[in-house]
């Protein structure tokens, strides 16, 4: 796959400044293995910048999603369903801004329709548009939580990413069985305090 004409990322990368070429990236992939101490080109290391460029496109496609357009397409047809809809256990697997780790866990979403609800596919792309870009458990809890709240106005949305951080286990503090876990809650579930409960009783999580 030739990325030497990228589609244009729905968020721009360097404000002004076109991506780099593939070849500049396996550059940079060069050098951090000079750097490590290894000699990139020697046999075994000699295509490495090419599949972690490539792994780069596939870890970070999020770039060049949109979840505003993922949401856009809604059913209003719904019989008056009007109770939570919840997705459980939704496989996170993104990187922490920070270093660029991995961090892998499991993501939680509900949200009160009002008049409209969408398939419920939709909801897990919003979830990995997010993870394959590079943010914070935090940010990203959050902002999943905006783009449902922008895309399909409920009532109120309520997300939970529980993730062990790769950082913080192959890195750092060393802490192999720390997981952290975010919470987000708008509308409803922020002002009703037995939403939040059953939200997490029926995720299967005690509170
Ligand atoms: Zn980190």
């Amino acid at each position: 796959m030739s990325t030497e004409t990228p589609k244009k990322p729905v968020l721009k990368a360097v404000p002004g400044a076109a991506r780099p070429s593939k070849e500049q990236a396996m550059e940079a992939v060069r050098t951090l293995i000079a750097w490590a101490g290894d000699n990139p080109n020697r046999e075994g290391l000699k295509d490495t910048p090419k599949r972690v460029v490539n792994a780069y496109q596939e870890w970070f496609k999020g770039y060049d999603e949109d979840p505003e357009e993922i949401l856009s397409r809604v059913f209003e047809d719904v019989s008056g369903y009007d109770d939570m809809v919840i997705l459980r256990e939704i496989d996170v697997e993104s990187h922490c801004e920070h270093h660029i780790a991995p961090f892998i866990g499991k993501a939680y979403v509900a949200y009160l329709p009002t008049e409209k609800v969408v398939g419920i596919s939709k909801i897990v792309k919003v979830v990995e548009v997010f993870a394959k870009r590079l943010q914070t458990q935090e940010t990203m809890t959050a902002q999943i939580a905006k783009a449902i709240d922008d895309g399909l106005k409920p009532r109120g949305t309520a997300i939970m990413i529980d993730a062990k951080h790769e950082c913080m286990t192959t890195r750092g503090v060393h802490h192999p069985d720390v997981s952290t876990i975010t919470t987000q809650f708008t509308g409803e579930f922020k002002t009703n305090p037995a939403l939040q409960e059953r939200f997490i009783r029926m995720i299967g999580r005690s509170a």
